[in-house]
């Protein structure tokens, strides 16, 4: 009986698989790993339609639909391999004291600022009606950007007519998914310390009475995460300004409820003031993964470090073609120069990028998501004008200096400068590929900073202030301008182990921790291994002989025991 079912299942199979293939064209033929490395990401487009109450915006992997008359995000669903596997149980819900944000209290409108296939842009303005009898209308602007990459950035503006003293305000989601994990991040710390930990049984809770940035809930297949850049503002002592809380929890769907607080206060607190006629804005942030279709090359993403020196400033031929017998596909150099300006001999470049392409790898430049090099043309000039308080960030005391190589001198930014910085950035970029063939970039130390002191000359919402709504909205500007200019084009980023969802999704691999060791291999699948739910790589490095570093064969073994071909190395 056995036997005979056996017989009929691969009958069917082969039927299906003849049909398919008359149906869709001649057989499919395996390709070299160099072809299927350049084979042209998938679509990451954005598609807008206007419905009577709503307007529905479709990514590829991910459908949000936003209320006209508040603003708000009413439903989203995402999607992995044609499936549903996350979506919101109700409407997001922004509680401001006696005000609501909801469909029965609402009355605005909703217009297309803008729209494009990676970005549209939506504006919703209004009043909204108190829960209490007596309290007027209080009018409100929310400019909503949603992003190619899952993201979405609601900038709100709140204008009462008289004070209005808040003791709460609130941003709250209830979804399902296939969530094992919960990590909160703070608006004071880059994340590398970020606590995390399996969720509670359903019924249970995890609460944290710190300055809230992102919250987030994650398993191997989906993620889901709120943000805000001014998470606890007003918060009295003790009281949780973001929690998890789990209704149901099955072996594979998870129903949680995310909240973050930006201000509350007891009920005979004083509240925070909100003056009248005067504008108060904060932003909150919501990032989906899977956020793209899966490339067939993501296996296949092995990255071999070239580094060099003061006296070897390039690599020769030989030691690309070592790497690329090691099995490596990607050759990144780490210590170029500004990205389209090439460290000295600078002829030297188009040679090493020949031989790697010839080699079959592909080419990245490295760049670091907040160092800059001292000698880039613009950074001079910003110094000479006086004008660097204006750029100026504060990792490694400001500074970052090789002993083994001088040109290695680099300038701390702050990720959140709004003083050109970023255009400038994504300029040096543009450059690198007009003049050069470059297949991508290695960022890193991408994390979100919390060290700046300049929050007046940068504008920043808040005196300690983790700079991610900015550093997200870089990695994104950068993934469209690479895709635009090389649609095969890889991004890595080296997170070290701050997992944070709007930090990463816009990178193919991630680099995590730099040879730390890994305490458990069911720790690392927790922390690390949910990196398939975008469909990215993950790296691993050994690390050298501190003692809190992996070696080399415990790096060997992690990658083999974790999926293998993550194992990276450097010259
Ligand atoms: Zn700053």
């Amino acid at each position: 009986m056995k036997r005979a079912f056996t017989l009929m299942a691969i009958f069917a199979v082969t039927t299906v698989d003849r049909t398919t293939s008359s149906a869709s064209g001649p057989e499919p033929r395996s390709q070299p790993i160099t072809a299927v490395l350049r084979e042209p990401l998938p679509p990451e487009r954005l598609q807008l339609s206007s419905e009577s109450h709503e307007i529905v915006i479709q990514g590829p992997s991910f459908r949000y639909a936003l209320d006209k008359a508040s603003g708000i995000i009413v439903a989203l669903q995402v999607e992995r391999e044609g499936h549903p596997v996350l979506r919101l149980v109700e409407p997001a819900r922004l509680v401001i004291g006696p005000y609501s944000l909801d469909t029965k209290h609402a009355r605005g409108s909703t217009a297309i600022t803008s729209q494009s296939d990676a970005r549209i842009v939506l504006k919703t303005e209004g009043t909204l009606k108190s829960s209490l009898p007596g309290d007027l209308d209080l009018p409100f602007t929310v400019v909503s950007n949603f992003f190619n990459d899952g993201v979405v950035v609601a900038e709100w503006t709140l204008r009462p007519a008289k004070d209005l003293a808040l003791r709460e305000l609130r941003h709250e989601v209830v979804a399902s998914g296939p969530f094992r994990h919960y990590l909160h991040k703070t608006r004071d710390r880059d994340g590398f310390d970020a606590p995390w930990g399996s969720l509670p049984k359903p019924g249970g809770r995890v609460g944290f009475s710190t300055r809230t940035s992102c919250l987030q809930v994650f398993g191997p297949r989906a993620g889901l995460a709120l943000f805000t850049d001014r998470g606890a503002t007003h918060a009295s002592g003790g009281g949780e300004t973001a929690l998890v809380a789990v209704k149901s929890l099955g072996d594979d769907l998870a129903t949680v409820s995310l909240a973050q607080y930006l201000v509350r206060d007891a009920e005979s607190g004083p509240g925070l003031v909100l003056k009248a006629n005067t504008p108060f804005t904060f932003r909150a942030g919501v990032s989906v993964v899977p956020n793209r279709l899966p490339h067939p090359r993501q296996r296949d993403l092995r990255m071999f470090t070239w580094v060099g020196d003061e006296k070897h400033p390039y690599p020769s031929d030989k030691e690309i073609h070592d790497a690329a017998q090691l099995g490596f596909t990607l050759f990144q150099m780490h210590r170029l120069g500004t990205p389209g300006e090439p460290r000295p001999p600078a002829g030297e470049l188009n040679r090493v990028i020949d031989t790697v392409h010839r080699a079959g790898m592909l080419f990245l430049w490295t760049a670091n998501a907040d160092l800059m090099y001292a000698c880039a043309p613009r950074v001079r000039e910003m110094q000479a004008q006086g004008k660097w308080r204006l750029w100026q960030g504060f990792n490694y005391g400001g500074r970052y200096t090789a002993p083994m190589d001088r040109y290695c001198d680099l300038l701390a930014t702050c990720l959140a400068s709004p003083n050109g910085l970023a255009d400038y950035r994504i300029q040096c970029d543009a450059n690198m590929m007009d003049r050069y063939q470059v297949d991508g970039m290695y960022i890193d130390d991408n994390l979100a900073y919390a060290n700046c002191t300049l929050a007046k000359e940068h504008h920043h919402p808040e005196q300690r202030y983790d700079c991610l709504i900015e550093l997200h909205e870089m990695n994104w500007r950068r993934r469209q301008l690479l895709r635009a200019r090389c649609p095969h084009t890889v991004l890595v980023d080296h997170c070290t182990t701050a997992m944070v969802l709007p930090v990463i999704c816009d990178f193919d691999a991630h680099l995590y921790g730099e040879g730390y060791s890994f305490s458990a291999a069911e720790t690392y699948w927790a922390q690390f291994g949910w990196i398939r739910s975008m469909h990215a790589q993950g790296f691993i490095w050994p690390g050298d002989d501190e003692p809190q570093r992996c070696a080399t064969q415990i790096a060997y073994n992690y990658d083999l025991l974790t999926g293998g071909g993550q194992y990276t190395y450097l010259d």
